[in-house]
């Protein structure tokens, strides 16, 4: 097959062997992939560290293996190298990265994943309020995944009454008596409610304008996020741990 040109975020780096990288990225046009990158941790090379760190924005060619997970990547050049210095804006890419190289599977493309995650990139290079930004980010990603969230009406009847508990497992709010098709749906105020749907009806370019929310109410919005993502996944460690360095 011929290689592919596309852009990516690199998710992950990790080096191999003496002078090589394996990175997993998100690309635009392939979705998520393995890598390997060859020789380029070496005084001679041409190509910048930059190219290869961790939330790199890159162009790069890709030559796909069809019966391997470890595809080749070729001529990487820097799109965006996202100058975040804030250490909490950093904190909230790299939480952002780990979502998604957590929860996507491989070789899916999906184009709106690579878009969120970059304009989520070049928001932290300048606001103010990551942790926001980051929640919102994480009710997008839930979306575009099909995991949910329904916050107007019971998931199950439609109903709009009685609508104070949340299922992870249904994606969203249910009436007192469809609750039972969910033992572990809890309740949700509606304080945290009505904030949620906010977060979660806006466009991340305009994140920014929301300038705070209480941490109490964060917090719990995002736990609503991660019993949601939680459902979906095989994993059996507390991924969402470092979240709480930000929120
Ligand atoms: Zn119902």
């Amino acid at each position: 097959m011929p290689p592919l040109k596309t852009e990516a975020i690199v998710l992950k780096k990790n080096d191999f062997r003496e002078t090589s990288v394996i990175l997993t990225l998100y690309t635009k046009h392939l979705g998520k992939i393995k890598g390997l990158l060859k020789g380029v941790r070496t005084e001679k090379s041409r190509i910048s560290p930059l190219t290869f760190s961790q939330g790199a924005h890159i162009l790069a060619f890709f030559y796909i293996k069809r019966f391997s997970e470890l595809n080749l990547i070729s001529n990487p050049s820097l799109v965006n190298c996202y100058e975040i210095t804030c250490k909490e804006n950093l904190k909230a890419w790299y939480l952002a990265l780990n979502l998604v190289n957590l929860f996507t599977p491989e070789k899916e493309k999906d184009e709106r994943i690579f878009n969120l995650l970059a304009e989520t990139g070049r928001m932290l290079t300048s606001i103010t309020t990551p942790e926001i930004l980051f929640v919102i980010f994480k009710l997008k990603l839930i979306k575009i995944l099909g995991y949910g969230i329904e916050l107007s009406r019971c998931v199950v009847c439609g109903r709009e009454e009685k609508t104070n508990i949340f299922s992870g497992k249904l994606g969203g709010i249910v009436c007192s008596h469809c609750r039972y098709k969910d033992p572990h749906a809890i309740n949700i105020s509606l304080k945290v409610l009505r904030v949620m749907r906010q977060l979660e009806s806006m466009q991340i370019e305009k994140a920014g304008i929301i300038k705070s929310v209480p941490e109490e109410i964060l917090v719990k919005t995002n736990f609503y996020g991660n019993i949601t993502l939680n459902y979906h996944t095989g994993i059996d460690k507390i991924w969402w741990a470092n979240e709480e360095n930000l929120l």
